[in-house]
C-alpha cells in the first residue's frame, strides 16, 4: 500500500477510535445498543488503545481513561458472561510481543494490577480483601508497599542459582526471551545462591528502568547526534531491552528493581514458596541474594490508613526521587492470606496499585495569546481547556517563541499533550497530529507589535522576536513592574497587580510617575486606606536613596544585569555621566562586553530616556554614586589578596554572610563549589559533604572559623 495512504488510515482510525472512547466514558453507550455489541465495540477499542500503549509506546488516552473503559467491559461482562469470548481483553492480560524475538512461557503468568486513585478506593480494596478472606471488618490488614516503577516488566528465571533465562512481560503468559540483553544489565546478578534456600528454581519479576539523570544525559547526547528523543524514560527502558546487540542495551544505563518472587521449586521439584510467610521477608532475601530491590522506599504497613499515608508522601516526594514512579503498589503481606484471595484472570485480587495524580493529560489548543516583555519579547502563551495536572489547574502554557512553535508543529485546535512535573511550569510535549480533522490552523506568527503595531524584528542570535519600540506601552508596563520588584529597586508592597492597577487608573505612565504618586488619592481607593497609603510613601522613599547599581539594574536595558550595573556604577560619580561614555570606557571594565556596552550606549542615546533620568531626580531620586556603590578597595598586602575561599558548616561567632564579606574585604573572592579552583574552605560545625570533597581533593587550606579570624586579623 501507498504509504502517505496508510499513514492516513492509520490517522483516521486514531481520531475515531478516540473520540468513541471519549463519548463513551463521558456519555456511556446509546441506549437502543444491545449488550453484545457494547462488548463486542468495547473489546475492539480496548485492544486498540492497548496496542497503541505496549506496541508503539505512544498512547491516547490517559491511564484513568483507559481504566474506565476496561471496568466498563468488565461489569457490561458480569452482567452478561455469555457474551465473554476468549479474546476479550479482560481474559488476557495485555501484549507487548514483538515478532523479532523468540516467545517463551512464563512459569506462571504475570497479570496486571488493578489500580486505586484515593482514599476511598483503598478501603474499598481493603474491604474486598475482609470479605474474601473472612476476616472481620474492625480487624487490620498488614500491607507490603512499594514503588510502581514506571519501566518495562521483566521476568527472570534462575536455575542451579544460575540465570538461565529473561524475558519481557509481553502478553502475560508469554514474552520475549531477551536473555542475552539481561545479562548487559549489571544491576542484575547472574548467579544468585538460591540453593543456600533449598530453591532449584525460581522465577523473579522485576521492572528495568533509566535512573532519571541517566536518561537526561542519553537525551542530550542523542539530540546531539541528531537522533530522535526518547519521550520517557519508560520508552527508552523498554526499546533498550530490545536492542539486536546487548552491547547497545549496556549504554542505555538500565537497572532492574526486583519486586516479586512469582515461582520457586526445589531440588525435589516442588513448589518451596509455602516456605515463605511474609512477602516482606522474600523481597528482604532477595536483596541479601544481590538484587536490587526497594529499600527505604519500602515499608510493612499496619492497616490501610497506614498505607494510606504512606503513599501519598511518596505522591509528594515522587519528583525528587531518581527513577520515575507513577504509583505505588500494596500487596497482602501475608502469603497464606494472598493464597485465600486468589486472582481474577486478569489480576491478584490480593494487591493494587495506587495511581499518582496525572502528569500529563491531553487538551484542546484554543487561542494563543502574544505577552510583550519589558525589553519588548514576544512571548507567545497558549490559551487550553482547563486541564487538571498533578492536582492543579492549568488553563495557560507558555510556547515560548516561533521556533518551538514551528518545531512542534502545533496548530490551532490541535489536541495537545500536556505535561507538569513537580514544581516545574508546564509544557506542552507535543501535538497529537492523529486526531486532526483538517480544521486545525497554522500559527500565524504576528509581524507587528500587538500592542504598539511597530514591524517586529529578530536578531540572529535570539530566539525571540521583539518589539523595537522604547515607548511601547505594553513594554512601559512591564518595565515598572520590574522596576519596583524585590532584584530592582526592591519597593517593599508595590507587586505587580498594584503596578497594574495603577496603571489602569493612569496614576503611572512611566517610570517617573512611580515618585509622583498622589497618596491623598490613593488613600482613597477601594482597598486602601490612610495606613497602607502612608506604608506605600514610605517605602517609594526609601526606594529614592538606594544605590545607583540598583537603579541602573531597574531601566531594564537589554542584558545590563546585576553584576554589570554594580560594576558600572563603581566607575561613576553620577548616574547621566554614561550619556558621554564610549564604547572603549565601558569595556575596559572587566567582565563589560561590547554587546551590553553598545545597549548602554543606544539606551543613553535616547533623549527620552535622558529626560526620564533628570525627571527622576527632580522628583528626589538619587542618581550619585553611594558608599554602597563605591569599589571594595583593598590593600595590596592584605591577607587573603587573590584568593579563593568557602565557607561550609555552622559559624558561630559571625553569620555566613559577614564572614563573606569579611573575606572579601580582606582580598578574597567567594566561591559556592569545592574544586580545584577553591584555595580555602572555613569548615564550621556540622560542616559536611562539602568539607569530605576538599579532603579528598587534597589542595584545599582547611580552616576553622578561630583560624579563619587569625588570618584576616594577622
Ligand atoms: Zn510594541
Amino acid at each position: 500500500m501507498d504509504e502517505v495512504l496508510a499513514k492516513n488510515m492509520k490517522q483516521q482510525n486514531a481520531k475515531k477510535n478516540y473520540e468513541l472512547s471519549i463519548d463513551i466514558i463521558k456519555n456511556g453507550f446509546p441506549k437502543d445498543r444491545g449488550t453484545e455489541e457494547k462488548i463486542q465495540s468495547l473489546s475492539q477499542l480496548i485492544r486498540f488503545h492497548e496496542w497503541r500503549y505496549y506496541v508503539l509506546n505512544d498512547p491516547l488516552l490517559s491511564d484513568k481513561e483507559y481504566d474506565s473503559l476496561f471496568k466498563l467491559l468488565e461489569a457490561l461482562e458480569q452482567e452478561q458472561p455469555l457474551f465473554i469470548k476468549p479474546d476479550s481483553p479482560t481474559q488476557r492480560v495485555s501484549s507487548d510481543l514483538n515478532d523479532d524475538f523468540k516467545n517463551v512461557a512464563h512459569l506462571t503468568a504475570m497479570l496486571s494490577l488493578d489500580n486505586s486513585y484515593n482514599l476511598e478506593d483503598l478501603q474499598d480494596f481493603d474491604e474486598r480483601i475482609k470479605k474474601l478472606a473472612l476476616i472481620d471488618t474492625e480487624e487490620d490488614i498488614e500491607y507490603a508497599v512499594e514503588p510502581k516503577f514506571d519501566g518495562g516488566s521483566i521476568a527472570l528465571v534462575f536455575e542451579n542459582d544460575v540465570l538461565s533465562r529473561a524475558a519481557t512481560r509481553g502478553n502475560g503468559v508469554k514474552g520475549d526471551d531477551i536473555t542475552n540483553n539481561v545479562k548487559a544489565l549489571k544491576s542484575v546478578p547472574i548467579h544468585a545462591a538460591f540453593s543456600s534456600q533449598g530453591l532449584k528454581k525460581v522465577e523473579l519479576r522485576g521492572e528495568a528502568i533509566i535512573p532519571k539523570n541517566v536518561f537526561d544525559k542519553i537525551n542530550s547526547q542523542r539530540e546531539k547526534e541528531g537522533q530522535a528523543i526518547f519521550a520517557n524514560p519508560r520508552n527508552a527502558a523498554t526499546g533498550g531491552l530490545r536492542m539486536k546487540d546487548p552491547q547497545e542495551t549496556a549504554k542505555r544505563g538500565i537497572e532492574a528493581f526486583i519486586y516479586q518472587l512469582g515461582y520457586a521449586e526445589n531440588k525435589d521439584g516442588q513448589n518451596a514458596l509455602s516456605q515463605f510467610s511474609k512477602h516482606d521477608e522474600m523481597i528482604a532475601l532477595l536483596g541479601e541474594l544481590g538484587f536490587k530491590i526497594p529499600i527505604k522506599e519500602r515499608k510493612v504497613c499496619k492497616n490501610i490508613k497506614e498505607v494510606f499515608k504512606f503513599v501519598s508522601g511518596w505522591e509528594n516526594k515522587r519528583e525528587s526521587y531518581p527513577y520515575e514512579i507513577d504509583g505505588m503498589v500494596i500487596k497482602v503481606n501475608d502469603l497464606k492470606l494472598q493464597e485465600k484471595c486468589g486472582f481474577t484472570s486478569h489480576h491478584p485480587r490480593w494487591a493494587i496499585a495506587y495511581k499518582f495524580k496525572a502528569k500529563q493529560a491531553t487538551s484542546k489548543l484554543l487561542n494563543i495569546d502574544y505577552q510583550i516583555g519589558k525589553i519588548g519579547s514576544i512571548t507567545p502563551v497558549a490559551k487550553i481547556e482547563p486541564v487538571q495536572l498533578a492536582g492543579v489547574t492549568v488553563s495557560s502554557i507558555s510556547l515560548h517563541n516561533e521556533d518551538f512553535i514551528t518545531s512542534k508543529d502545533i496548530r490551532l485546535g490541535d489536541t495537545v499533550l500536556v505535561e507538569r512535573a513537580g514544581d516545574v511550569i508546564p509544557y506542552i510535549v507535543k501535538a497529537m497530529d492523529e486526531l486532526r480533522d483538517g480544521k486545525e490552523q497554522h500559527i500565524k506568527f504576528p509581524s507587528s507589535c500587538p500592542s504598539c503595531d511597530t514591524a517586529l524584528i529578530r536578531s540572529e542570535k535570539e530566539a525571540a522576536w521583539r518589539c523595537p519600540n522604547f515607548q511601547c506601552e505594553a513594554q512601559i508596563l512591564q518595565r515598572m513592574i520590574f522596576h519596583v520588584s524585590k532584584g530592582a529597586m526592591d519597593i517593599d508592597g508595590f507587586g505587580k497587580s498594584l503596578v497594574e492597577r495603577f496603571y489602569k487608573e493612569e496614576f503611572v505612565k512611566s517610570l517617573a510617575d512611580i515618585y509622583r504618586l498622589d497618596y491623598e488619592s490613593i488613600s482613597k481607593l477601594d482597598g486602601f486606606g490612610k495606613k497602607s497609603a502612608q506604608n506605600l510613601e514610605k517605602a517609594i522613599n526609601t526606594a529614592k536613596t538606594k544605590p545607583i547599581s540598583r537603579l541602573l539594574h531597574s531601566l531594564s536595558i537589554h542584558h545590563f544585569g546585576k553584576k554589570a550595573s554594580k560594576l558600572v556604577a563603581a566607575e561613576i560619580e553620577h548616574v547621566l555621566e554614561l550619556k558621554n561614555w564610549t564604547l572603549e570606557n565601558f569595556t575596559e571594565i572587566k567582565d563589560i562586553g561590547p554587546v551590553v556596552a553598545e545597549n548602554v550606549i543606544s539606551w543613553f542615546m535616547d533623549e527620552n530616556n535622558v529626560k526620564l533620568l533628570e525627571e527622576m531626580e527632580s522628583l528626589g531620586v538619587n542618581l550619585r554614586q553611594t558608599e554602597e556603590d563605591k569599589p571594595l578597595i583593598v590593600d595590596a598586602d592584605a591577607p587573603l589578596i587573590g584568593k579563593t575561599i568557602l565557607f561550609t558548616g555552622t559559624l558561630h561567632q559571625m553569620g555566613r554572610k559577614e564572614a563573606q564579606s569579611l573575606a572579601e574585604s580582606a582580598g578574597a573572592k567567594n566561591i559556592s563549589a569545592v574544586s580545584k579552583n577553591l584555595n580555602i574552605l572555613v569548615a564550621g560545625e556540622k560542616a559536611g559533604s562539602k568539607l569530605k570533597k576538599a579532603q579528598a581533593l587534597g589542595s584545599v587550606d582547611i580552616l576553622t572559623e578561630e583560624e579563619f579570624i587569625k588570618l584576616i586579623n594577622r
